[in-house]
């Protein structure tokens, strides 16, 4: 079966003190056991984060560059994530594809150095509403993730996040029903195109406007295994929604 996950994406929003406001709302709260959980401070709080994450939540950056240490200013390298204990990363989130024209064939090299670097992957993946009014939800969610098929062998520390861009920060959540019917269609594609133990096995959390409200019905669906929240992830309801199986 496949472990329950929950990811807490901060975005850039927060201050010293609301972060620690935050940890000590997670560290002291009674937490799913057979739930993961992953947050993702922006980086300049990672180390704090780490530091004083307990109740076994992991720590997420939020992006990460593929290439070994060098001239990039403004980035940040694999080793210095792995050296600094932080174990997930989160890429191909929809603001770094369209505010930072991060392209598919980028987002699967950032993933295949991520890995090889031995950092756990929340991708992400999704339709613009353009693009599902057209019928091509699937045609877009599987391009996008077919150029990191075509980069990677190993999907063992993948975890696929389908955020559909019309439903981030935008209060508008996919139906239970559209959501399952995408993440179904993903673990087909998985299936047909990369084989059928990683389409069993992969997480493929769903995100946009996941709140303590809606999370219940949507962790019901045989194929969502869990959430990546934007906004509520800042808020004590956050706990609610980590425990959506209880
Ligand atoms: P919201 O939960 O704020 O809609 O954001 C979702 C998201 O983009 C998580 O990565």
């Amino acid at each position: 079966a496949r472990t329950f996950f929950v990811g807490g994406n901060f975005k850039a929003n927060g201050s010293i003190k609301s972060i620690q406001g935050i940890l000590d709302n997670l560290n002291g709260a009674k937490l799913d056991p057979n739930t993961e959980v992953v947050i993702a401070p922006p980086s300049i709080f990672l180390l704090t984060t780490a530091e004083k994450a307990s109740n076994g939540v992991k720590v997420s950056a939020q992006n990460v560059f593929h290439k070994p240490d060098g001239a990039w200013t403004g980035e940040l390298t694999t080793k210095m994530l792995v050296e600094h204990g932080i174990e997930w990363v989160i890429l191909g989130h929809s603001e770094r594809r369209t505010l930072f024209h991060e392209t598919s064939e980028l987002v699967a090299d950032k993933t295949k150095a991520a890995l090889d670097a031995g950092l756990n992957v929340i991708l992400c993946i999704g339709e613009t509403l353009e693009e599902r009014d057209a019928g091509k939800t699937l045609d877009v969610c599987c391009s996008q993730l077919k150029a990191v098929a075509d980069k990677i062998q190993d999907w063992s520390k993948v975890v696929i996040a389908y955020e559909p861009v019309w439903a981030i920060g935008t209060g508008k959540v996919a139906t239970t029903e559209q959501a399952q019917e995408a993440h179904e269609g993903i673990r087909q594609w998985l299936s047909s195109s990369v084989s059928a133990d990683v389409a069993a096995a992969t997480r493929i959390l769903y995100g946009g406007s996941v709140t303590e409200k809606n999370c219940k019905d949507l962790a019901t669906q045989p194929d969502i295994d869990g959430f990546l929240v934007g906004g509520a992830s800042l808020k004590p309801a956050f706990v609610d929604i980590i425990n959506s199986k209880l």
